[in-house]
């Protein structure tokens, strides 16, 4: 049986939260469609030291504030889950979790999303898949003839389940920072840290409070036709969140240049020296999730699908909404996010009513 909703959103982790927040206020008719089995998104699935680089504060969605977590500055990714969970309750959202949409498809002047417990009719699409399921491994030499354990930035849990080896971390940004300082201060832990270029630090008192306001700043001069301020990339990478900055100051955090291929116990180095390892994590990125939007052919320069705005240019009821800054400035982060959204169901009101 096919079911009918004026707007499909297909993702339930905090964008496609806040877009239903803002769908509901609209008055739209609308359904949210998640893969998972539980409201969180990508925050059920992190390692457990991670915390925000933001005070509760300011990682908040459209509406409710997210309460401080007691004892931290910065909230763990539990209590972000807990908050999306109370979020999504709290204004009805009607999220079908268990639902992933296979695929996208044009079905006269509607969309059909198929999902294995059954297909919707929509007249407008908002993607908020994230890129969580998309880790990107780089393909390195050698790659085949390593032995030890290859792993993501999304499968690293905690340190105990490398007790006593050596570990090889890869990725000079905030993954790979925070995860390199998570084994290092473990103390049973050989840890090899591996960037591509010198690791960036942010200055101490900067958080992601202010990587907001200079992300914000830089999009009102591009709406104002000034020229651009540079954004949050001219002030640094990584944020000294507190693990990184002990880490750091117990002069545990040194990066070394990346190495240039993979042998069967390790890796080598640009002199040709070679170090064992048991594992190498590979902090190196993500993707977004696309593949249930394969059958509408939109997909451009490196996968993405080009937008203004979160509108899809070549399908103009589709909106890509939360994977990174092509979707909107600071759109892939909590406090970020709102925005676009908001503009997103502003957008679809408006054509759903014309
Ligand atoms: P997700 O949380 O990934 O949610 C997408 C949802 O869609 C998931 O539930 C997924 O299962 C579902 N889905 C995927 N495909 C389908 C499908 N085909 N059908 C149905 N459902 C589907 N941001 C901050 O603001 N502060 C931070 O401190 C911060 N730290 C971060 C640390 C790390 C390590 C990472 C990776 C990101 C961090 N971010 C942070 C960025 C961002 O807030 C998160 O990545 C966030 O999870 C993105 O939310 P989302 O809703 O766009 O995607």
């Amino acid at each position: 049986m096919t079911q009918r909703a004026d707007v499909v959103v297909v993702g339930g982790g905090q964008s496609g939260l806040a877009a239903g927040y803002h769908l509901r206020r609209l008055g739209v008719d609308f359904v949210v469609l998640d893969a998972q089995s539980a409201p969180g998104g990508a925050w059920q699935h992190t390692w457990d030291s991670l915390r925000l680089f933001s005070p509760a504060a300011h990682s908040s969605l459209p509406g409710r504030l997210m309460p401080a977590q007691q004892g931290e500055t910065y909230p763990d990714a539990g209590h972000v889950v807990d908050y999306l969970s109370d979020y999504e309750k709290r204004y009805e959202l009607p999220v079908q979790h268990g639902a992933q949409a296979q695929a996208v498809r044009r079905d006269g002047g509607r969309f059909r999303v198929e999902t294995e417990a059954g297909d919707w009719s929509a007249r407008a699409v908002v993607s908020a898949t994230g890129t969580w399921s998309r880790p990107f491994l780089p393909a390195v030499p050698g790659q085949d003839v390593f032995t030890g354990r290859r792993l993501h930035t999304v499968a690293y849990r905690r340190p105990a389940d490398f007790a006593g080896q050596r570990v090889v971390v890869v990725g000079g940004g905030n993954s790979g920072a925070q995860i390199a300082a998570d084994l290092a201060l473990a103390g049973d832990v050989t840890v090899t840290w591996a960037t591509q270029r010198p690791p960036r630090f942010l200055p101490d008192d900067i958080d992601g409070r202010t990587l907001f306001d200079v992300a914000t700043a830089r999009r009102r001069a591009l709406d104002a036709g000034r020229s651009d301020t540079g954004g949050v990339a001219s002030l640094g990478d990584i944020v000294a969140v507190p693990p990184v900055r002990a880490a750091r100051d117990a002069g545990l955090l040194h990066a070394k240049p990346m190495f240039t291929r993979l042998t069967a116990t390790g890796v080598q180095w640009a002199d040709g020296s070679r170090s064992d390892a048991d594992a190498i994590i590979w902090c190196t990125g993500f993707r977004p999730a696309l593949a249930h939007l394969a059958p509408l052919g939109l997909r451009g320069p490196r996968g993405h699908i080009p937008t203004a705005g979160t509108r899809a240019v070549a399908e103009p009821r589709l909106h890509l909404l939360g994977y990174g800054d092509w979707t909107g400035p600071a759109s892939a982060t909590l406090i970020g996010v709102g925005r676009p959204a908001r503009d997103a169901a502003r957008d679809i009101a408006q054509q759903l009513s014309s």
